[in-house]
């Protein structure tokens, strides 16, 4: 992170710097929305905002009304480390992340200390919760899900009180954004299956962690979209710096970088380079914010055991469809892929010993009361290790079987 932090800026409500900020952004005519160009494969995500925009595609803007069900199951997330998230998509017709983030926007009072555009919002979020493809696993309830477990993070977890005081809604804004983002557009494939088809996607980005590249790509295209950008009021320069840091964020979601993350988080949390009085240095807070949107988008094994299975089997059920794909197309199937084979919900001793358990240790190490995570994760490794792994493996295969077919949306 540059030495201009979040910490260092503040928030004008300037009408000279916004009407710079404005004139910074990559403005659209009329004609040129009308004129957008027509959805290729890498503009699938972002083809609500194609041809012939209008405001009947943005159904969004100023009117939300969620029933009694709903405003209860939303009560439960502001406070729970073990949310159910589908009974949340089930009862809210299937705006589990438009709800959440509208309630947690709300409840930290986002749109009124930064000015942000209550409308726009609507649109990006309504915009984002439809461009997310319903694969099994990497759709927009796993979102929703990140976005609660980064939220209870920030509360509960209390670290966003190890925040400048400041900088505190901007870090916030920042980290909500990676979250509701981070998998925007997902094909349900993973960066060596785009890598290895030499898939547009990996063309595009020169094999560089195709997926979060395109995530990121694809949700900025939408959240500058005028209809969208509910940012439009704040300086250029907090902008580019949210958006610096969101990129790091997602970018450091591809598993292949994890180790490498982790490595890094724990040489800095034992310097010099990590806390005064309480509070991360701004050098600092770019890792921070990367441990924990990792620590956020694996929180499917610090939920109880029930809803651990159930994501298991999701992530399951879409490794083997793409196991089914590279046999279609001739490409070799990849280890865990295989559906003629026991998939990955045979390895998660290993999985949980390597990556998830030294994951929350790290972030304890640093925030003790991420230790509700950590024990969570512990306990769930317990099932793995002292279950009864035919039972399990029977429950997988039960939970798998009733996961919808993947559509894709069409414009
Ligand atoms: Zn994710």
């Amino acid at each position: 992170m540059q030495s201009t932090s979040l910490m260092g800026l503040c928030v004008h409500d300037n009408n000279q710097t916004r009407e710079k900020f404005q004139s910074d952004l990559p403005r659209q005519s009329s004609e040129q929305e009308a004129s957008l160009p027509e959805p290729s494969k890498l503009q699938a995500a972002t083809a609500t905002l194609g041809h012939g925009a209008s405001s009947s595609r943005f159904p969004y803007e100023g009117h939300i009304e969620f029933d009694e069900p709903v405003k209860d199951l939303l009560e439960e997330a502001r406070c729970s480390w073990s949310f159910d998230v589908m009974q949340l998509q089930s009862a809210s017709k299937g705006q589990a992340l438009t709800a959440l983030a509208l309630t947690f926007f709300k409840d930290m009072g986002l749109v009124e200390a930064l000015h942000l555009h209550p409308g726009k919002l609507k649109n990006f979020l309504g915009h984002m919760e439809r461009g997310y493809i319903n694969n099994p696993y990497h759709n927009s309830i796993h979102t929703a899900l990140v976005l609660q477990s980064l939220h209870m993070l920030m509360t509960h977890g209390k670290v966003l009180a190890s925040f400048d005081e400041a900088s505190q809604p901007l870090i916030l804004l920042t980290s909500y954004i990676a979250a509701i983002i981070h998998d925007f557009g997902h094909m349900g494939v993973n960066n060596n299956f785009l890598i290895h088809s030499m898939d547009e996607l990996a063309l595009l980005h020169n094999d560089h962690s195709p997926n979060e590249n395109h995530h990121l790509a694809a949700a900025f295209k939408v959240l500058f979209h005028p209809r969208c950008n509910f940012m439009e009021q704040l300086p250029p320069e907090v902008v580019r710096l949210i958006r610096k840091l969101v990129i790091s964020m997602v970018l450091k979601t591809d598993m292949s970088l994890h180790f490498a993350t982790i490595s890094s988080f724990k040489s800095l949390i034992r310097s010099r380079r990590f806390m005064e009085d309480g509070k991360v240095l701004p050098d600092a807070v770019d890792l921070v914010l990367q441990m924990l949107l990792k620590a956020a988008d694996l929180t499917h094994t610090t939920i109880a055991s029930s809803h651990h299975l159930c994501w298991v089997a999701r992530l399951e059920e879409e490794m083997f469809r793409q196991g089914d794909r590279e046999q279609r197309v001739g490409m070799p199937i990849s280890p865990l892929m295989d559906r003629s084979q026991p998939g990955m919900s045979a390895s998660q001793v290993g999985f949980f010993e390597l990556v998830i358990i030294p994951l929350y240790e790290g972030l304890t190490y640093a925030f003790e009361d991420v230790n509700v995570m950590l024990n969570a994760a512990k306990d769930n490794h317990r099932l793995w290790v002292q279950g009864n792994q035919s039972v399990i493996a029977q429950q997988v295969a039960q939970l798998r079987a009733s996961i919808p077919p993947t559509t894709h949306w069409s414009p």
